[in-house]
C-alpha cells in the first residue's frame, strides 16, 4: 500500500525564462499536517497547482494517491478539498446556491457538516459571494473545501484575510481535527508561528528548491544557535558541514548548526574555539538561517 498521499519527483517548471521550480522532490505521508513554507515567489502555489493537476509537469513527476493528477483528474480531485490563494468562487451566487452547487460535484458531501460550518463561519445563506469581505470569502472557500470531508485538504495561504480568532481558534481546530481523523492537510504559509503550532512536518521551499523537509520535532531539535570565540581572529567563516549560517567577525561568531550537541562539541574542538553558548531555535530563526543569502544545497531528510 502506498503510504504517501503525494509524491513529487524532480519537478521542474519555468514560466518563460523564469524558473519557478528547480527540481523539487517531496513526499507527503498519509495522515497529519504538512506545512509548505517559503517567502514570496518561492514556488509554493506552483507546487500546489501541480498537485491539483492544474499544471502539467514540464519534467519530473507528480503522483497523488498514486495517480497522475493531470491524466486522472476524476480519481484525484474527488478526494481533494482545495482553498485557492485567490479564493476563486462564483461571484454571482448566493451562499446557499454555492453550497448546493458544490454539493453536486461531491458524492461524499456532508450537508449537516456544511450547515454547521456555515453557522460557525457566520455566513448568511442569502448573501451574494460578490458582497463578501475578504475574510468572509475565505470562510466560504473553506466551507466548500471541507464539507465533502476530503482525504487531502490543500490550503494555499489559508490565514490570508482571516481575523486572528478565526485563524488561531477555528482554522487551527479544523486542521487538527482533520489530522486526528487520519486525513491529510497540506498547506502553504509564510506565517511561521502558525506553521510551528499546527504542522507535524514541514518543507522549506526557497527559490524553487527544497531546502529542508523533515518532521517538525526533528527540525526544531536538529538546529542550534552556537556562540563561538576563536583564540585568533577569523576574517571569513563560510557555512559548511554542520554550519548552515554564520555571522560575526574577528574572535566572536554566531553560527547555526544542524547537528546534535556531541557533533557540535567535536566540530568546535576541531576549530580550536570555545563555546560561549548553545541555544535552541524557533522555526522563524531556522527559516531565516536556511533561506538567507544564496540558495543552499538541497538537504532532504524525510
Ligand atoms: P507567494 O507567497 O508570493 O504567493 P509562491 O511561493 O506561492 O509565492 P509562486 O506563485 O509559485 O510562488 O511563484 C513562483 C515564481 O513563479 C514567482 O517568481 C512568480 O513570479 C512566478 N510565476 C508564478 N506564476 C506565474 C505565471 N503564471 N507566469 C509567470 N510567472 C509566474
Amino acid at each position: 500500500m502506498n503510504q504517501h498521499i503525494l509524491e513529487i519527483h524532480d519537478l521542474k517548471r519555468s514560466y518563460g525564462k523564469k524558473v519557478a521550480l528547480d527540481g523539487v522532490s517531496l513526499s507527503v505521508p498519509a495522515g497529519g499536517v504538512f506545512g509548505l513554507l517559503g517567502g514570496n515567489g518561492a514556488g509554493k502555489t506552483t507546487v500546489l497547482r501541480h498537485t491539483l493537476g492544474l499544471l502539467a509537469a514540464q519534467s519530473g513527476s507528480v503522483r497523488v494517491f498514486g495517480l497522475d493528477p493531470v491524466a486522472d483528474p476524476v480519481g484525484t480531485l474527488a478526494r481533494i478539498g482545495y482553498l485557492s490563494e485567490n479564493r476563486d468562487l462564483p461571484d454571482w451566487m448566493r451562499i446557499h446556491q454555492l453550497i448546493s452547487y458544490s454539493q453536486a460535484f461531491y458524492p461524499n458531501w456532508d450537508p449537516d457538516y456544511a450547515e454547521s460550518l456555515r453557522n460557525l463561519f457566520e455566513l448568511d445563506p442569502k448573501a451574494f459571494v460578490r458582497s463578501l469581505s475578504r475574510g468572509q470569502r475565505a470562510r466560504a472557500g473553506l466551507l466548500v473545501a471541507l464539507a465533502h470531508r476530503p482525504d487531502l485538504l490543500i490550503l494555499d495561504e489559508p490565514s490570508s484575510g482571516l481575523d486572528p480568532v478565526v485563524r488561531r481558534d477555528i482554522l487551527g481546530a479544523i486542521i487538527r481535527t482533520i489530522a486526528d481523523e487520519g486525513r491529510t492537510v497540506l498547506f502553504s504559509s509564510h506565517l511561521l508561528d502558525e506553521v510551528e503550532r499546527v504542522a507535524d512536518r514541514i518543507a522549506i521551499l526557497h527559490q524553487g528548491r527544497i531546502q529542508l523537509c523533515a518532521r517538525m520535532d526533528q527540525v526544531l531539535s536538529g538546529h542550534s544557535r552556537v556562540q563561538l570565540r576563536f583564540s585568533s581572529a577569523v576574517s571569513h567563516f563560510p557555512p559548511a558541514g554542520i554550519w548552515i549560517h554564520s555571522e560575526g567577525s574577528g574572535h566572536d561568531w554566531s553560527l547555526v548548526a544542524e547537528a546534535g550537541i556531541e557533533n557540535i562539541r567535536a566540530e568546535v574542538a576541531r576549530l580550536q574555539a570555545e563555546i560561549l553558548s548553545v541555544d535552541p531555535m524557533n522555526l522563524d530563526d531556522i527559516f531565516v538561517a536556511r533561506t538567507a543569502g544564496k540558495p543552499l544545497a538541497a538537504g532532504v531528510r524525510a
